[in-house]
């Protein structure tokens, strides 16, 4: 069942190889195909603007107002590109290792590697759109360091990074709106994937305006509709993310792949109150000049500015010498928790750790760190009402990013033959653990890079029956979405569909968060399908289907979120090995670090639906690694 379709030869190689071989549609051909794009984020609105560009008829799709809202517009660090400016040894096959190593060796090769090839080009692409990235004062584009690597490959416009390279491919996308060959439809939300004879040939959409219900039909359906770290309740994510797309693709027959792989990111402001419903990020770029600190005795109580150098622990600095303060974000994480743990941690909950620029500034002057980081800081002033330039950033992680996905072959096809899958919807090439700035990466490559050459591949080997929404499978779709719509309203219930969501959250954090436990992950296994139940009896949606109505998407969204968390659940529990942000309590080495088992577990966990209230099955993937040999991964 799973063929990943990876090319013969060696790896340095494949990917020309591939495309060379792909089967091209005659430019006249071309207006006679349409495809569907869900997303307008970087990896959707990439897809649509370069397919139109080619002359197919593209109709994009997004829950938003426009493009412009995509979460991706919140990506503030930066972008990585094995272009080594700096010339500090950075090259394609550095990246590549560095990648795979980060993922926790639970990427598939062959992906990473087109993923580091593909990265200049991209670069090269944003500038000639435009895009203002930071230049050194001789007009060279300037880097900074992320963490988990030792060169500095990090593209960025000042902490704006997604903004900036939104606003380019949001421009690409209206030359070919302005062009007629790509129509967007906004405020408009894929509810279900429509198959015919076994290959996906269009959506259900509901207008989020009038409740309208309605069929389209393509010749194939690309989603990249984002991640779904808002499982959680409180993540970094916008707060309309969501598993909706994916999770339906999933219903239809798509696997999903490694549902389980979350990260959690180390830099975020910490939660300060039970009522919160969002998290903020401070990305991760600040571990390039903050250094990070606890007391060194429990429960200090002084202010930082009155505890002493010798007082300090500087313990990712002391514990990874090589790294320190830009470990990966999965080791960072666990250290601060291990330290608030310990009764070590700052602020009103003792669960924060210190990110101090004090030596920054004295080192590198006021204006230099205003300079680079000044968004962020006066993000983090206008949160806690602290001034991070004389005091210390309190730090805490929290979910910010899924790895796991719809499971896709080299193509970035899924299961679902015509359905393809880009960005952070797919399970991607980060394996356990991603490293900072490569999400954007791996968006751009996808949507620019790689599904337009996949796509016409797929059209011009396939022979496609003529199909439109009159088709009987449209209708039943239709009568489907419309029935389970119906179906929230109609409950009448007690409680509101946020209530659902936050105690499913609590409990994703502490049974499937940073740490996992076979006895915390049967417990949640126990209570989710309990919720589930409970939320289909006694939800309460106000107002009705046939209007603008967020409670009604809110619910619909998060019965999907009572679904999916269940997966995830299994997943965890089936993998009794740690790895990257997956990180099994029974599964460690001495010094306390993710202890892999790669015996048992080198392969993707691609799950099948079976049905509501079947377990689903497991469908593995082996992973190889003939390039970049397995071994601990150690950062110290
Ligand atoms: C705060 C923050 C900072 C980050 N900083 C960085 C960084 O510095 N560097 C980096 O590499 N990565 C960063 N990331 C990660 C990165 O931003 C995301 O992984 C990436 O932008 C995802 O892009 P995407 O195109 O896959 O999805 P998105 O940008 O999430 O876009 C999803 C699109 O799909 C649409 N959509 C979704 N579901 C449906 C549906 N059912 N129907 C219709 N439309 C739908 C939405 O309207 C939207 O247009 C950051 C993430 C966060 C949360």
């Amino acid at each position: 069942m799973l063929e990943a379709r990876i090319p013969s030869g060696p790896i340095e190689q494949q990917w020309d190889k591939c495309r060379s071989e792909m089967k091209l549609v005659n430019p006249a051909n071309r207006r006679k195909h349409s495809i569907i794009v869900v997303g307008a984020g970087l990896a959707g609105a990439a897809a649509a603007a370069t397919l139109g560009q080619q002359g197919y008829h593209v109709h994009c799709f997004s829950y938003h107002d426009t493009p412009r809202r995509a979460h991706s517009i919140a990506a503030q660090g930066g972008i990585n590109a094995a272009k080594n400016y700096r010339n500090d040894g950075d090259s394609i096959v550095r990246l590549f290792h560095d990648t795979v190593k980060g993922g926790d060796f639970r990427a598939r090769e062959a992906n990473v590697y087109r993923l580091a090839q593909i990265s200049v080009n991209i670069i090269d692409q944003c500038v000639a759109q435009g895009v203002p990235f930071a230049r050194e004062y001789g007009g060279l584009l300037d880097t900074r360091s992320f963490g988990g690597v030792q060169v500095q490959r990090t593209f960025y416009a000042r902490g704006q990074t997604g903004q900036q390279l939104l606003l380019g491919a949001y421009q690409a996308l209206e030359e070919q709106v302005a062009a007629g060959t790509v129509t967007m439809h906004i405020r408009s939300e894929l509810l279900d994937v429509v198959i015919v004879n076994g290959r996906a040939r269009g959506i259900v959409t509901r207008d989020l305006v009038t409740g309208h219900i309605d069929c389209h039909a393509a010749d194939v359906v690309v989603l990249a509709t984002g991640g779904y770290s808002n499982v959680f309740y409180l993540s970094t994510n916008a707060k309309a993310s969501n598993c909706t797309a994916i999770w339906r693709a999933h219903r239809r027959g798509a696997l999903c792949g490694n549902p389980c792989f979350t990260q959690i990111h180390p830099t975020c402001i910490p939660l300060s109150s039970e009522h919160q419903s969002k998290l903020t990020l401070m990305s991760e770029s600040l571990r390039n000049d903050g250094r990070v600190w606890v007391p060194k005795k429990k429960g200090e109580t002084r202010a930082a500015k009155d505890i002493p150098e010798n007082e300090r622990d500087y313990y990712l600095e002391s514990r990874y010498p090589s790294f320190g303060n830009l470990v990966p974000r999965d080791v960072a994480s666990r250290n601060a928790k291990e330290v608030c743990d310990e009764g070590r941690g700052v602020g009103p909950h003792g669960q924060g750790v210190y990110l101090d620029f004090a030596e920054a500034i004295h080192r590198l002057g006021l204006e230099t760190v205003r300079e680079k980081y000044g968004n962020l800081f006066d993000i983090y002033q206008r949160i806690t009402g602290e001034d991070a330039y004389t005091v210390p950033m309190r730090i805490y992680p929290a979910p910010h990013y899924t790895m796991g996905g719809l499971w896709v072959d080299y193509h970035l096809m899924s299961t679902i033959p015509g359905l393809f899958v880009g960005g952070e919807a797919n399970f991607s090439d980060h394996g356990a653990n991603r490293l900072g700035a490569s999400a954007l990466m791996q968006g751009l490559a996808d949507g620019y890079f790689i599904l337009p050459y996949t796509v016409p591949d797929y059209l011009a080997s396939t022979a496609l029956d003529p199909v439109d929404v009159s088709h009987a499978a449209f209708t039943a779709t239709k009568a489907e979405v419309k029935e389970r719509i119906e179906a929230l309203v109609a409950v009448k219930g007690k409680r509101s569909p946020d209530s659902f969501h936050r105690e499913l959250g609590k409990m994703m954090w502490d049974h499937c968060g940073m740490a996992r436990s076979d006895a915390g992950l049967r417990k949640a296994l126990a209570r989710i399908p309990e919720l589930r139940e409970e939320f289909w009896h006694n939800l309460r949606i106000v107002g009705g289907d046939d209007e603008l109505n967020q409670t009604l998407e809110k619910a619909n969204r998060i019965s999907d979120f009572l679904e999916l968390a269940e997966l995830m659940c299994r997943d965890a529990l089936d993998r009794t090995e740690s790895c990257g942000g997956h990180f099994r309590v029974e599964s460690h080495t001495p010094e306390g670090e993710a202890q892999r088992d790669d015996a048992h577990f080198s392969y993707t966990a691609a799950w099948e639906w079976q049905g509501s209230g079947q377990a689903p099955a497991l469908h593995k993937e082996p992973l190889t690694f003939e390039y970049v040999p397995l071994s601990q991964r150690s950062y110290k």
